[in-house]
């Protein structure tokens, strides 16, 4: 989540520091009485300064280094992790970089008995965390996740044996931190950065719907970059996305309570089945693990602001993910806008706890019951009624898909623009029909005027 009214709490009575213009307006002869004067008007300045300033002179909360892993303790804990379950999990460390800016992705691969299953014929799921460097409580689930997963801790009322049944037909990849880079800023002090390492929002810079800037646009929180996809860490996980090619996308973000669906970039969620599915999903995890206190919907139409560029459209419109998520998973509305530490992540280890055991849970109900979601959906799609006519927009857009998964590069070839490969094939459809009128009516034309022939030359 954004920050919005990031001003609102500046200081109203800029402070008013006499000393300077008493000294000189006054002879050094004055001096004790100036200085007595100068004194009650410096503690005058004092109250009122104490009064305006209050939320600016309130101290923010440092990172609580006895609950959160720094960024190095927690890919440490990971890597520790992966060593001691190769039998389920493993762990890429993914590079890239330009323009002398580089970053690495950690992407860790969950999948029991490996080797006598092939990974594409299972339920593939994708999740990120720490796309934001000060949402620091999304990492530490990605760890107890992870930790979940790998049987060294354990969810409250589930046994092993039902977890296993379900967990047997899943591949899960999960990238604990997106953003590496902008975490170490964080951790460095600033406490309220959420770009990258070089100031780009990594929720602005996928190519859906990219660069479009809302009126209350805050360069601080949500620049898009130069160009879609300008970042290694949105190019790295581009890659992973097509590449793995998963049923289901959640990107994990703090800073409220949401469950949100597609679109982030329009205040409506998409049609279909998937759709249905998609919150009534959302639905039972509310009921479930958020008390009911989690916003439902789309994106755009909830949380107060649309977003444009973001990963989840990108991941329902571009890599057709049939189920793709942005959960945020905590957030304290009472906190000062500066106190960006307060405000994303929770400071005692009650609420850390509390967190991190419903979030889990969550995630492992989604383990659970989304696959049943999309069979039930794939099967209504191919028992349903006989094709019906399509436009010639649709026909385009499933023959563009067809060719480009066909080529493993699904739908990248959308991201030259739909709209323009659109209007070049009306374009070419339009001269080939003129071609085709001006040479049959030449035809007929010529067959009128010529006089008849004897059919052997002469
Ligand atoms: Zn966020």
């Amino acid at each position: 989540m954004k920050l919005t009214g990031k001003l609102a709490d500046r200081d109203p009575f800029p402070s008013f520091s006499p000393a300077p213009w008493i000294a000189v307006l006054f002879p050094l002869s004055l001096s004790p009485l100036l200085i007595l004067w100068a004194g009650l008007l410096g503690l005058a300045a004092a109250a009122a300064d104490g009064r305006g300033n209050s939320t600016e002179h309130r101290p923010v909360t440092p990172i609580n280094l006895d609950l959160y892993h720094s960024s190095i303790r927690l890919i440490g804990e990971i890597n520790d992790l992966v060593r001691r379950h190769p039998d389920k999990l493993t762990m890429d460390t993914i590079k890239a970089g330009n323009k002398g800016y580089r970053s690495e992705l950690a992407v860790v691969t969950y999948c029991r008995g490996r080797k006598d299953v092939d990974s594409n014929s299972k339920f593939r799921i994708l999740l990120s965390f720490g796309q934001h460097g000060r949402e620091l409580i999304t990492s530490e689930l990605a760890l107890r996740i992870l930790s979940i997963l790998s049987e060294e801790e354990f969810l409250d009322k589930v046994d092993t044996v039902s977890l296993n049944s379900f967990l047997d037909k899943l591949v899960i990849k999960v990238v604990p931190m997106e953003n590496l880079e902008g975490r170490k800023l964080v951790e460095g002090g600033d406490l309220c950065e959420r770009r990258n390492g070089r100031g780009v929002d990594l929720n602005r810079n996928w190519s859906v719907d990219w660069g479009k800037k809302e009126k209350d646009y805050d360069p601080y929180e949500e620049n898009p970059g130069v160009a879609p996809f300008s970042e290694p860490e949105s190019q790295i996980m581009r890659k992973v996305a097509t590449s793995f090619n998963p049923h289901i996308w959640v990107n994990v973000h703090s800073g409220m309570e949401a469950l949100f669906m597609p679109y982030d970039h329009r205040n409506t969620t998409p049609p279909g089945l998937y759709s249905v599915k998609m919150r009534s999903l959302l639905e039972d995890l509310n009921r479930l693990h958020c008390h009911n206190r989690c916003m439902i919907g789309s994106g755009g139409g909830s949380v107060g602001y649309l977003a444009h560029g973001t990963a989840t459209d990108y991941m329902y419109d571009v890599v057709r993910v049939p189920m793709a998520f942005t959960f945020e998973i905590y957030g304290d509305g009472e906190a000062s806008s500066r106190d960006c530490f307060k405000m994303f992540n929770p400071t005692d280890l009650a609420t850390y706890n509390r967190v991190l055991s419903d979030w889990s849970a969550a995630f492992f109900t989604i383990f659970k019951v989304a696959p049943k979601h999309i069979d039930d959906v794939s099967s209504q799609v191919t028992v349903s009624s006989p094709k019906k006519w399509e436009s010639m927009d649709d026909y385009l857009e499933g023959y563009l898909m067809e060719r480009s998964s066909r080529y493993g590069k699904k739908m990248e070839v959308l991201d030259l623009g739909m709209q323009e490969i659109r209007t070049y094939f009306r374009l070419f459809l339009l001269s080939f029909v003129l071609l085709m009128f001006m040479f049959c009516s030449r035809i007929s034309k010529s067959k009128s005027l010529r006089p008849s022939m004897p059919s052997i030359s002469l």
